[in-house]
């Protein structure tokens, strides 16, 4: 064993987020403790399972335990396990640095709120587990030493920007945490972490559940006693050490409802998903017939920081006969669902079940339809019974739930039931679609949408014109993901989904639609000659200029052919990556404005005149602005309108 201790400094995030931790308030520092003995028992469930594959690695007559020690003298506390442990290289880069997704968003939107008074619940959403030991400590060490390996690793940080790395012995396999607690701030000793009795209530309050026996040695003085329970005369007080276990062990989903509170219910929950804040809502299912399983999901209040981030972990835990398996089971859910956390609990899978395996089972197939319609089916419940707390569910994860709309083609009509839009009908408040349909005019056979970048560059874009004039209520769909679920829903109940910035488009009766299309017509044929004169000078820009009675009082506006992408998604599809051509889009202008009337005179003077070029570039780059667009060249539009504005001095 070399005697060499390394000093390494802490990856900048991770000092920030120390940083964050030790200077933050917490009106409850008892959590670091559920943090603690939550990663002991993630540890010691990954040795369980590891040791199905290599039964070498958990002997036959091991218990799987978490062990607190305290040291009042020293002031220290510490949690030990006999769990899966880390390798050096693991202490690295799982404790020195957080390999979290958004971790840059996530501190920067922290420092933000820090300075308006709120932190402890953002921390919470992000979870930093192991680094909240500095909420009570001022100096942290860790001594572990992984399954299969024979020497150990030594950390330890006073959580000031640097750590060190050794190396260690530790008898057993597993990992010791200790913590050298900060003087406790208050005189009562409510945060003194070196009583037993504030112990013993913390472990009962948050961690009562945690399927291994979380042990602490008791020390008691007994006086030898007579027959009948007297003290003897003259005998000396002993000190008796008891280990005592002080958690009940008890699976939460498998006991009575009745007799579990909304308050232990609310801790298994930041124990599984390692949220600090209460979940919203709770589902709790028991399937029987010819496949067993029990579950307990969560819908968490917040949408968890990294939850559009690649490789955001789901949050469902699967259990096969009260046996953990694994957490984030990908198979049980689908992605759009990945905010649900939980226990799933199977009686009838094997519990040597592999990843791999469970990729295709049909078992697990049928219970991820099970489990999908139980969320639906609450989300549906919920949405008749308490619109508000639906709301509230939709503000944080409607954006993921729409994902479905596009996943689970087999549930797209009950999804599509419960999402929410905003529409021109609403200002604040949103709409399903059913109320849509019933304010829907007379003789219209469509769902109008746009989609776009903004609410605001929806309701003003000239698109919007003739629809509000006439009555008829559009979707405004503004996330980024309605880009692509529009394109592949194309019906809900009788009615055609339909774009009002794609294709043509007439309002009213068949009468009247039937009527203004001649009218347009004739209109377009009158003008075939400057339309065209126009298209050619766009050429670059355009694929086709049309009038349209589209617009009542704008001049002109852009229009995505049917089968095209808009430019929105084809924006999207390029940050992704993906190669797309762009393509042109329709200029369409309105047969009624005086700009058409004035074009047409100048043409009909004279089809070379200059001016022409200039109108054209101007025309088109209204259009782009309209929609709120980017134009092509904005030097070149804006020198056009300065003359124009010149010459109309
Ligand atoms: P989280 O638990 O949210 O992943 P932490 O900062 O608490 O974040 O821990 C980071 C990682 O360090 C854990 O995912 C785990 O791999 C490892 N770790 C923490 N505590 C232990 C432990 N007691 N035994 C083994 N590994 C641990």
């Amino acid at each position: 064993m070399t005697d060499t201790i390394e000093t390494f400094e802490f990856q900048t995030e991770a000092r920030q987020l120390l940083d964050l931790m030790i200077h933050s308030v917490y009106s409850n520092k008892d959590i670091f403790l559920r943090e603690l003995i939550s990663n002991s028992s993630d540890a010691l469930d990954k040795r369980r399972f590891e040791a199905l594959k290599q039964p070498e690695l958990l002997a036959e007559n091991t218990e799987l335990r978490i062990f607190i020690e305290v040291d009042s003298e020293a002031r220290s506390l510490s949690i030990l396990d006999n769990g899966i442990g880390m390798t050096r290289d693991e202490v690295k880069d799982l404790i020195g640095t957080i390999a979290k997704s958004g971790t840059k968003e996530f501190i920067n939107k922290i420092k933000q709120s820090k300075e308006e008074g709120v932190n402890a619940d953002l921390i919470g959403q992000f979870g930093v587990g192991f680094y909240s030991s500095f909420i009570a400590a001022d100096r942290v060490s860790l001594v572990t030493r992984k399954a299969g390996e024979e020497t150990a690793t030594r950390w330890e940080s006073a959580g000031d920007g640097t750590y060190t790395l050794e190396e260690a012995e530790r008898d057993e396999v597993g990992t010791t945490v200790t913590l050298h607690l900060k003087e406790t701030d208050t005189e009562d000793g409510m945060n003194d972490y070196t009583q037993e009795w504030q112990i013993r209530q913390v472990v009962k309050q948050y961690s009562d559940f945690v399927a291994y026996p979380i042990q602490m040695d008791i020390e008691r003085t007994e006086v030898e006693r007579d027959e009948e329970g007297k003290p003897v005369e003259g005998a000396e007080e002993k000190k008796v050490i008891t280990t005592e276990t002080l958690n009940s062990m008890k699976a939460l989903w498998l006991r009575d409802k009745k007799d579990v509170t909304d308050d232990e219910y609310n801790e298994f929950y930041k124990h599984i998903s390692h949220d600090w804040t209460d979940p919203a809502s709770r589902i709790q299912a028991k399937i029987e017939g010819t496949l067993e399983y029990t579950l307990l999901l969560y819908i968490p209040g917040k949408a968890p920081m990294d939850l559009y981030y690649q490789g955001v972990r789901h949050g469902v835990h699967l259990y096969v006969k009260r046996v953990f398996i694994m957490d984030d089971c990908k198979e049980l859910l689908p992605e759009y669902l990945r905010f649900v956390k939980g226990v799933v609990d199977s009686e009838d899978l094997s519990l040597n079940i592999s990843r791999e395996i469970l990729q295709q089972n049909r078992q697990i197939e049928r219970m991820r339809k099970g489990i999908v319609s139980k969320v639906l089916g609450f989300l549906k419940t919920q949405f008749k019974k308490d619109k508000d707390e639906f709301i509230a569910f939709w503000n944080e994860f409607g954006r993921v739930f729409k994902e479905g709309l596009f996943q689970d083609q087999e549930n797209q009509e009950a999804l599509l039931e419960l999402c929410l839009f905003n529409s021109t009908n609403s200002n604040e408040e949103f709409t399903t679609l059913a109320e849509y349909i019933e304010r829907m005019k007379e003789g219209q056979d469509a769902i109008y949408y746009m989609t776009g970048e903004s609410r605001a560059k929806i309701e003003e874009s000239p698109h919007m014109e003739s629809f509000l004039e006439k009555g008829y209520e559009v979707l405004i769909l503004a996330d980024p993901v309605d880009e692509i679920w529009c394109q592949q829903v194309f019906k809900h109940k009788d009615f055609d989904f339909k774009s009002i910035s794609k294709g043509a488009v007439e309002l009213g009766s068949e009468e009247e639609k039937k009527e203004a299309e001649e009218k347009r017509a004739e209109k377009e044929k009158e003008y075939k000659s400057l339309l065209e004169c126009l298209k050619g000078k766009l050429e670059e820009n355009v694929k086709e200029v049309r009038l349209s009675n589209r617009l009542t009082s704008s001049a002109a506006c852009l229009v995505t052919d049917g089968a095209d992408l808009t430019p929105q998604l084809e924006q999207m599809m390029k940050q992704m990556g993906q190669d797309v051509p762009t393509s042109k889009r329709i200029l369409e202008l309105n047969p009624n404005h005086a700009i058409l009337t004035k074009l047409h005179d100048l043409f009909e003077a004279n089809a070379e005149d200059a001016q022409l070029d200039d109108y054209a570039q101007l025309i088109y780059g209204q259009a782009v602005l309209a929609e709120g667009g980017d134009l092509p060249n904005p030097g070149k539009f804006s020198k056009l309108v300065a003359d124009l504005m010149v010459k109309a001095g």
